[in-house]
C-alpha cells in the first residue's frame, strides 16, 4: 500500500535534479519526525550527487535526538542569508510555524512536504505541495516517493526515518499509527536497525532535571468539568523551569500523564514562554481539539493540536476554558 503517487514522486525528484544548491527547513521546536526527514533527505540528496545541501532549523531540539547520524549538519538560525535553487519545507501547516521570515525570493523553487490538514494558505500555487493529511508522518512521505523512483536507501536513511515514523506514532501508538506505519517500518527494520537501542535513546535516557520539572508540572494537574467535557490540564512556569534548570525540551510527552486520567475527554498543557506567551498543547481521544486550536490561531491534528496565545497563564487558561465551555 503506497500513499504517494509516482507522479508526485517524479515531480519531486525532477525539481531536485533540477537544483544545484539545497536548503531544507521544518518547523520551529523540530520534533523527531521534522529532524529525522530532514537529515533521511539530506543524506539521500548527498548521496545522488548534490554537494550543497544545508538544513536549517530555528531553534535547536531535545538532546535524546542527538544520536543520529550527521546531527551536527543541523545548523540554527533564524536568518537566511544565502539564496538556493530549491527549498524543501517540512512539516509546516502555518508558515508561521518555520519561526522565522523566510523570503521565497531566495529560492528558485519550493517544495512543502506535509502531513498536517493544511487550514492557513500556505501553499504557494507554483510550489510543488506534497501534503497527505492521512500519512501519519512525514518521513513515510519520503519514504514512499524514495521508494517509487527506486532510490537505494542504506541504514542511516532508515534510522531516521524509523525515528520519524516512531516519534510521530507516539510509539506506535496513537491512532494515526495504520498498516501503512507498520508496513514502511518493516522495510526500515530490515536495513538491522536497533528497536530497543532507538526507544532508549529517545524515551529512556532522560536527565534528571526533566523528572524533576515532572514532578512540579504534575503538582500542577487539575480534573474539571468543562461544558460538556471532562478536561484535564497541567502547567509549566516560567519559575518551575528556572528552578529545575530545564527548557521547554524537557516537557516532551507530559501532556500524555494529562491525558491518561480515565475518563478525561480533553488534555491541556499550558507552558509559560519567556516572551510573554503560552504555548499551549491540546490531546484527546474523542474531541476534534483541532477545532479549538484553530480559534486561538493554532493547528494541527484532529486528536493533537495546539497554538501559542499572548497573555499571562491564568488569562489564557480562563479563555481556553471558556472557549471549551461554549462548545455545543
Ligand atoms: P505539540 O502540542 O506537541 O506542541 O503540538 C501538537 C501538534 O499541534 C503539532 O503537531 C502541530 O501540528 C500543532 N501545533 C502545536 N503548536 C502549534 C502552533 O502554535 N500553531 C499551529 N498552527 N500548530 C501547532
Ligand atoms: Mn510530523
Amino acid at each position: 500500500m503506497m500513499q504517494i503517487n509516482k507522479k508526485i514522486s517524479k515531480q519531486f525528484f525532477g525539481i531536485i535534479k533540477q537544483s544545484k544548491t539545497i536548503f531544507i527547513t521544518g518547523h520551529a521546536r523540530p520534533d523527531g519526525d521534522t529532524i529525522g526527514s530532514s537529515l533521511a533527505l539530506r543524506y539521500v540528496l548527498k548521496k545522488i550527487g548534490k554537494q550543497s545541501v544545508d538544513i536549517v532549523m530555528k531553534e535547536r531540539f531535545m538532546d535524546c535526538y542527538n544520536f543520529l547520524p550527521d546531527v551536527d549538519k543541523i545548523s540554527f538560525s533564524d536568518k537566511i542569508g544565502k539564496k538556493y535553487d530549491l527549498a524543501i519545507i517540512l512539516e509546516c501547516s502555518d508558515i508561521s510555524r518555520i519561526g522565522f521570515e523566510l523570503n521565497f525570493n531566495r529560492f528558485k523553487k519550493i517544495i512543502n512536504i506535509d502531513h498536517h490538514q493544511n487550514r492557513r494558505n500556505v501553499i504557494g500555487k507554483d510550489w510543488l505541495n506534497i501534503i497527505y493529511p492521512r500519512s501519519a508522518s512525514c518521513a513515510e512521505i519520503i519514504f514512499d516517493m524514495l521508494e517509487n523512483e527506486k532510490i537505494e536507501i542504506d541504514k542511516n536513511v532508515a534510522l531516521c526515518l524509523y525515528v520519524g515514523i516512531v516519534t510521530d506514532t507516539g510509539k506506535f501508538q496513537w491512532s494515526n499509527t495504520n498498516s501503512h506505519v507498520f508496513n514502511t517500518s518493516a522495510k526500515l527494520l530490515k536495513y538491522g536497525l536497533n528497536t530497543f537501542y532507538i526507544y532508549k535513546k529517545i524515551y529512556g535516557s532522560k536527565s534528571l532535571e526533566s523528572i524533576r520539572l515532572l514532578s512540579a508540572v504534575l503538582q500542577t494537574l487539575e480534573v474539571k468539568k468543562v461544558g460538556k467535557y471532562n478536561v484535564s490540564y497541567i502547567i509549566a512556569t516560567n519559575k518551575m523551569f528556572e528552578d529545575t534548570n530545564t527548557t521547554a525540551n524537557d516537557t516532551e510527552e507530559f501532556i500524555n500523564f494529562a491525558l491518561s486520567v480515565r475518563g478525561v475527554n480533553i488534555a491541556i498543557f499550558f507552558r509559560e514562554e519567556k516572551c510573554g506567551n503560552v504555548k499551549i498543547s491540546f490531546r484527546s481521544d474523542s474531541v476534534d481539539v483541532r477545532k479549538i486550536a484553530h480559534k486561538l490561531n493554532g493547528g494541527g491534528h484532529k486528536y493533537a493540536s495546539g497554538a501559542t496565545v499572548s497573555g499571562n497563564l491564568v488569562s489564557v487558561k480562563e479563555k481556553v476554558l471558556r472557549y471549551i465551555g461554549r462548545i455545543k
